[in-house]
């Protein structure tokens, strides 16, 4: 099916065609779901020894009593467990609670109210606030930003990662512009790994934007790889190392994808300043961390090799899942102009791209066959996706023939969305 050259005729002869396939759809009455970027109930079983393994000893290997208050940077070997994760000394990290969000909006607050050098580098100082959103992305990183009132500038992802070229005209231009958010590794929700130039090219930003500017490294999906060899992500801690940036990155990551995703434990890894101004906002904040929970997680996951192991089983439920999305869009859509998306090798999402204009009929036409979709324009800051394209696919909760379901309907509808508007395009 080619749209572009077709003439009316022929497409109302598959407009015809079409609508009898999606009221054949309808006539089935699905209750199929595809919004979920979550771990299904059996990925979430793999982790089910953490209940009980600690079997009465609480005491970390530096003698720390776990239960007890304080230790408000993490244990030694729970910062371990974030270095095995994010590929970066034990001694840049920092353990939070159970969640990188959390800690995410704390960095954001602690850096516009407070300063995360001092006082003077609060970013409330210099008037507007803008921060760099490689689109489509990650929702809740634009929410965290909407609510501190700081403006979203939108740059293309790429297949190679966020477009350089503009990211770097924007912040030489721009004063305004105190940081960007990225998605490093298999990214939410296109599944891109960043190259090593882009990563190069993100580390030396700190050279030409204006002062206090933060890269948001949210790496929440570093370990989750599908496959056997995968693309392995540039060390951006090293790379801002050899530029002398390292105070303008600053690297999220956590064990919800790992273990249990609503009880695991979340880090950060940053240069020694960064860490100090982040552990005295924290320090008003909380005590300490749940300690317990760390040291669950450390007797859990004690190495890197126990660590991929693990991960390996994850990726054993989640690869059919992805071989279902992605062959029924090779199917429906190898050769045609209907849409473009990326194959991811990771993480928990495949991006689809419509025709222009057809993201929310798709969405809408879906949800009428009973087959929920995340909303079109929430991969965008303020929901909304100005060319009305992208569409993000959560596979990893539905079953296999759940998945293969949903995208029969999927591609009908997507086929459908795009015949029709390329009539009233012709008409
Ligand atoms: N970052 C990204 C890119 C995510 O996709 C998610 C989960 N959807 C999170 C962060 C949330 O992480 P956490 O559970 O550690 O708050």
């Amino acid at each position: 099916m080619q749209l572009d050259n077709a003439s009316l005729e022929q497409l109302r002869e598959w407009e015809s065609q079409l609508a009898t396939q999606y009221q054949a759809i309808l006539a089935q009455k699905l209750n199929l779901d595809l919004t979920r970027g979550k771990p299904s109930a059996e990925q979430l079983s793999l982790s089910d020894a953490l209940d009980g393994i600690l079997a009465g000893n609480y005491t970390a290997a530096d003698g720390t009593d776990t239960r007890n208050y304080g230790g408000l940077d993490g244990l030694p070997e729970a910062k371990q467990l974030g270095a095995n994760i994010m590929d970066v000394d034990a001694g840049n990290v920092l353990v939070g609670g159970n969640s990188s969000l959390t800690l995410m909006f704390q960095v954001m607050l602690a850096a516009y109210q407070f300063g995360l050098k001092d006082a003077a580098s609060a970013w409330k100082h210099e008037g507007e606030v803008k921060f760099i959103c490689p689109v489509p992305g990650y929702d809740r990183h634009y929410t965290v930003c909407e609510q501190l009132g700081i403006k979203m500038i939108t740059v293309p992802m790429t297949s190679t990662g966020p477009d350089m070229d503009a990211v770097e005209a924007l912040v030489k231009s721009d004063t305004s512009i105190k940081g960007m958010w990225c998605v490093p590794k298999y990214s939410n929700p296109t599944g891109v790994v960043y190259s090593d130039e882009t990563v190069e090219r993100i580390a030396k930003l700190g050279l030409l934007a204006s002062a206090n500017f933060r890269v948001f490294w949210d790496n929440a999906y570093s370990v989750h790889d599908l496959i056997d060899n995968a693309p392995k992500l540039a060390n951006i801690l090293e790379a801002t190392r050899r530029h002398g940036t390292e105070d303008s990155v600053v690297q999220f990551a956590s064990t919800s994808k790992i273990t249990h995703a609503g009880s695991g434990v979340a880090f950060v890894a940053a240069s020694a300043a960064n860490l100090a101004g982040i552990k005295k906002f924290l320090n008003t904040c909380t005590i300490g961390p749940d300690k317990v929970n760390q040291i669950r997680h450390t007797r859990f996951l004690p190495s890197k090799e126990a660590l991929t192991a693990h991960m390996t089983k994850h990726a054993a439920l989640l690869n059919p899942r992805f071989e279902a999305v992605l062959s029924a869009l090779s199917k429906a859509f190898d050769g045609t102009d209907l849409g473009a998306w990326e194959k991811p090798v990771g993480g928990y999402f495949v991006s689809f791209d419509t025709r222009r204009g057809c993201a929310k009929e798709t969405v809408r036409l879906a949800a009428e066959a009973g087959v929920k979709l995340t909303p079109a324009g929430a991969t965008y800051p303020y929901g909304k996706d100005p060319e009305d394209r992208n569409i993000r696919i959560a596979p990893s909760v539905p079953t296999v023939p759940e998945v293969i379901g949903a995208m029969e309907v999927f591609v009908t509808c997507v086929k459908l969305a795009s015949v029709r508007n390329a009539i009233t395009q012709q008409a």
